[in-house]
């Protein structure tokens, strides 16, 4: 096939073409050869708004069949893009243009890893999460690359987890890319602080059982005085990163005077085929996370909509078992 237009114009159709394997002659200008290059070419792509390329096919009469593909922007911009818990498509209609439009992805650990590849075919993809055995990259370096790569005219998509502006340093981002004068606009996102809950039947608020949400960080353990506050407001507690600091976490709570038979909800990979919910009260918490092995990702649910979850045991109040848990392969 013949890809026409400038090497800027043209690099994302050229990319996409080429990772799917086809062979491609790329004309950035016309020259000797042409001619017999559209006549041997099973298709002819135009990617640019040039208009000397219509006229090229129009003199030499090519009889291979001609589409057009956008022309790639020119001036580099960002966009942060909400990816959702992790299921595809729990992905918006914007996350996935952007992503179809991107030079290049720098993706995180969490969020719809699998199909980004897809979405973003021939893209270059650069992973910045941290794995397990791997250093993720510092924030600082994610934000001087993003930048590097705008300044070059470049279309650069920061795919992250959830809701960029939800504990996700969504706005650092953009500021990184405003103090340079880049153009940044952002694409928000499916949080998990909601879905987690909802992948498990527990509704963040429900009239006359909660009429409010916190959600807050879990990365510090909150303090005396956040616990009271918490406990004063009411409503459901919904605790991202808190897994490890959950023991700290459920003591402060109860010290607190929040009643230790409050239910209360872990959801481990929201939204994937690994999805693992597990409940019990605030005072067996600590026990029952080292008694089931919850790990990261995970959102912690407190409150008495936790009752409401697919998996909380109708008998639970009267029997001895503290806690109950529930699994995608025990539920498909
Ligand atoms: N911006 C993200 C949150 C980033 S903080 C959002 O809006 O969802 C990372 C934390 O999000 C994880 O430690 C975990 O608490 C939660 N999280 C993200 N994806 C999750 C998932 N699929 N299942 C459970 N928790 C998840």
């Amino acid at each position: 096939m013949a890809v026409l237009g400038s090497a800027s114009d043209a690099r994302r159709a050229l990319r996409r073409y080429r990772a799917g394997g086809a062979v491609v002659e790329h004309w950035a200008l016309p020259g000797p050869g042409l001619a017999e290059s559209l006549q041997r070419a099973s298709l002819v792509v135009i990617a640019t708004r040039d208009p000397l390329w219509d006229d090229v096919i129009a003199t030499t009469r090519c009889a291979t069949p001609v589409i057009r593909h956008a022309p790639a922007s020119s001036i580099g911009h960002i966009t942060l893009v909400g990816g959702g818990p992790g299921a595809p498509e729990l992905m918006t209609v914007a996350a996935r243009a952007a992503l179809g439009d991107a030079d290049v992805v720098f993706c995180d650990r969490l969020g719809p890893r699998s199909a980004v590849r897809e979405m973003a075919v021939g893209a270059e993809i650069v992973d910045v999460g941290k794995r397990p055995g791997h250093h993720a990259v510092p924030q600082e370096q994610i934000e001087r690359l993003m930048v590097e790569r705008a300044l070059r005219g470049e279309h650069v998509v920061r795919l992250k987890g959830g809701d960029p502006f939800v504990l996700g340093r969504g706005r650092e981002e953009v500021e990184a890319a405003l103090a340079e004068g880049i153009h940044v606009s952002v694409i928000p996102g499916v949080t998990s602080a909601i879905a987690a809950p909802s992948a498990a039947g527990i509704p963040v608020t429900y009239r006359g059982v909660s009429q409010l949400f916190t959600v807050l960080s879990g990365h510090t353990a909150p303090t005396e005085e956040q616990c009271r506050q918490l406990k004063a407001l009411g409503g459901t507690v919904v605790i991202l990163m808190g897994v490890g600091t959950v023991h700290r976490t459920a003591a402060a709570l109860v010290a607190a005077g929040m009643a230790g038979t409050t239910p209360v909800g872990i959801i481990e990979r929201a939204h994937t085929p690994e999805q693992r919910t597990t409940v019990c009260t605030l005072e067996d918490l600590s026990a029952n996370v080292a008694r089931v092995g919850c790990a990261s990702p995970a959102v912690i649910v407190i409150g008495d909509v936790v009752r409401l979850a697919h998996c909380w045991p109708p008998e639970f109040a009267t029997s001895a078992a503290t806690f109950a848990t529930d699994t995608a392969e025990r539920r498909s």
